[in-house]
């Protein structure tokens, strides 16, 4: 076994030993029947090497792990100046689904928490259909396979997404939602219900980390401008209302979603992607962020460490 799969094996079965703490997502029947014994994690290279350890194989919806994704495409697409009129950049210290516009402006704070992502959403151009095979195919980009819906997720997302609709509802009385709210939110339910793994939230990391280049595929997704401000947010907002202490503690740019899954970056080197279903109250995988924590205080990955 090459060294690095080797480590990556050695600090699963360290955090393995102990039982996970936290709670897998139960909102729907889907996400509930997760094992919360399944533990993965997998780096991609900026060169293009993919280390893979733990139960890899196992796939999993990304839920908002998409939405910096999904912000990068819709960057690409319209530019800052376009996107910054129907969300903004700051840090909102809330829950991520939280009922709250900034005050004066009626966007959204940020692209990560709901509100934000599902107008990020809906500026994705073109009518439903093709709006979500443009995400659907952007995602696909990152990862660098093509990526599927989960039909039965999907169903579930959009029979019990009453306070995500509530959201769109809100911004498109503000102005910011660019499309009808039901149809914002169906776009954003099939986006949260893309199966993937580890390694590709890997791979989707290892590209922001590359400056918006497909470490496996070569492809330019986004310009490294765009993959830039993507990162961004990530560093501020991407850690739900834990996003400062992560900064702080784990200092890599990182996603979570409710699914179990984190994807982290270390700009210029490697992308990650870890995976345990146990979530904290933030909605944050229990295990995917000891991992990280431990990665980055081992390894010496955090952004703003000394030379
Ligand atoms: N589909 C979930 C929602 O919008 C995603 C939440 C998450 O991963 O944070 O409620």
């Amino acid at each position: 076994m090459d060294p690095v799969t080797a480590s990556l094996e050695a600090v699963l079965q360290r955090h393995a030993a102990v039982p996970p703490r936290g709670v897998v997502a139960d909102y729907i029947p889907e996400l509930a029947c997760a094992d919360p014994d399944d533990f993965a994690v997998a780096m991609a290279s900026v060169h293009g090497s993919v280390y893979r350890a733990g139960d890899h194989e196992r796939e999993f919806t990304i839920q908002s792990v998409s939405k910096p994704f999904v912000y990068a495409l819709a960057l690409a697409d319209l530019g800052l100046d376009e996107v910054a009129e129907h969300v903004g950049f700051e840090p909102s210290g809330e829950p991520f689904n939280a009922i709250s516009l900034e005050p004066g402006t009626g966007r959204p704070a940020n692209p990560l928490i709901n509100a934000g992502a599902i107008v990020t959403t809906s500026l994705i151009p073109g009518d439903a259909a093709q709006s979500f095979e443009r995400i659907r195919a952007g995602l696909s980009a990152f990862a660098g396979r093509e990526l599927e819906l989960n039909e039965a997720v999907y169903r579930s997302e959009a029979a019990t997404g009453d306070r995500n609709r509530a959201l769109g509802f809100l911004t498109l009385s503000q102005g910011v939602l660019a499309r009808p709210a039901e149809e914002a939110c169906d776009i954003y339910f099939r986006q949260c219900s893309l199966m993937v793994t580890v390694a590709d939230l890997a791979v989707m990391a290892g590209t922001l980390a590359r400056g918006g280049v497909n470490p496996l595929t070569r492809t330019a997704v986004v310009d490294p401008e765009v993959a830039k401000i993507a990162l961004s947010v990530m560093a501020t907002c991407g850690m739900y209302d834990r996003s400062g202490e992560w900064m702080v503690r784990v200092g890599l740019p990182a996603k979570s979603g409710v699914g179990g899954g984190i994807a982290a970056v270390l700009p210029g080197e490697f992308g990650l992607g870890v995976y345990s279903p146990p979530l904290d109250a933030q909605g944050n995988s229990v295990r995917a962020m000891a991992v990280l924590q431990e990665m980055s205080s081992r390894l010496g990955l955090h952004v703003f460490a000394p030379p």
